[in-house]
């Protein structure tokens, strides 16, 4: 029997054509199938590709006996309970890197967004409005630039800046030098704080970053600086932030991710007119969710035909 692939959560179109064409694999026809019908499918699912809508927890699990392996098409695999996938035998996998530069574009989106306020530019002109007084902004060119967090995504928005002529100043624990020679790495997150523009944070959520970005540290920047945050939520204390936009002691932030999504109708964040946000759509392109596909398709194909298994998740 060929091996059944559901894909509940869909993808681009011509790649689910693409996966159906293959002869060795049998796959639902249907590109997104709603929770309901996905649970009458699980006794005979061998393979899941997913995005962020099914959550693989004991239930799932439970009614999947049949299942070898689940991809998540995309980075987070937080709607994974990896462990109970290892005790049962079932194997996780991801698709890393297919969003970086999308999330790095965005960040450099918020960024210019904040330097010249271009939400309250639009806004204030769809309201029949000409607010030009209130809209003198400041360059990126030869800003100074703090990436917290030097990794894929930091070092993408650090090249693409490239152009703007700026002097970054990095902080990474594990990256000690830059291939980019107007990029240094900083002493700590003081200095960063204490003498950046511009702050832009790429590190991953986990316990050692969770707050990370304390009051302290914020209570360092200048007073035109801005800060940017399209990681994950929760690595800013969101209380400070607020306060510290509340009495404008800094510029403006950008953000694309919250403590808690989707951030609350009630959250005290809306109320800020400095805090420019878009609701967590750093991978969000069509190139991103393409290239996301296409892996999640290879990915399935090598561990079904080839035995051979891609980017494995381990852990919780
Ligand atoms: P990466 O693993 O390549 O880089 C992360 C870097 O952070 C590493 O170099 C690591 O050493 C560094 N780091 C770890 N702890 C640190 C600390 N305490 N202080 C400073 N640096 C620290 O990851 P990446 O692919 O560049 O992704 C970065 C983040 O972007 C991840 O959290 C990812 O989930 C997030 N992301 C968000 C979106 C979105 O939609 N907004 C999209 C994609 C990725």
């Amino acid at each position: 029997m060929k091996p059944f692939i559901v894909v509940p959560d869909g993808f681009d179109k011509s790649l689910f054509e693409e996966l159906k064409k293959s002869n060795e694999l049998e796959v639902h026809p249907n590109l997104k199938v709603s929770q309901d019908e996905l649970k009458t499918l699980l006794p005979k699912v061998n393979g899941l590709i997913i995005r962020s809508a099914t959550t693989v927890n004991a239930e799932l699990l439970a009614l999947a006996p049949n299942l070898k392996i689940v991809i998540r098409a995309g980075e987070g695999t937080d709607n994974i309970d990896k462990n109970l996938c290892a005790s049962k035998g079932v194997k996780v996998a991801n698709t890393p890197g297919a969003n970086n530069n999308s999330a790095a574009e965005q960040a450099i989106a918020l960024m210019m967004s904040c330097l010249r306020n271009t939400p309250f530019a639009d806004k204030t002109m769809h309201e029949g409005k000409w607010e030009k007084n209130a809209l003198t902004g400041l360059e990126l060119w030869k800003k100074k630039v703090g990436v917290i967090g030097f990794g894929r995504i930091g070092q993408i928005v650090t090249k693409r800046i490239s152009g703007f002529e700026p002097e970054v100043l990095f902080f990474d624990p594990i990256i000690e030098k830059s291939e980019f020679t107007f990029a240094k790495k900083a002493k700590d997150l003081a200095e960063i704080f204490s003498t950046c523009d511009i702050i832009t944070i790429h590190t991953p959520l986990m316990p050692q970053t969770k707050g990370m970005i304390t009051g302290e540290l914020l209570a360092l920047m200048k007073k035109e600086a801005i800060i940017i945050n399209c990681a994950r939520g929760g690595i800013v204390d969101e209380d400070a932030l607020y306060s510290i936009l509340k009495e404008k002691k800094i510029r403006a932030a950008g953000f694309d991710v919250f403590a808690i999504e989707p951030l609350p109708a009630d959250s005290k964040l809306l109320e800020l007119n400095n805090l420019i946000m878009s609701p967590h759509v750093g991978a969000s392109t069509e190139e991103a969710q393409f290239r996301v596909g296409e892996m999640a398709v290879h990915q399935i194909k090598e561990f079904f035909i080839s035995n051979n298994l891609l980017n494995e998740v381990k852990g919780k």
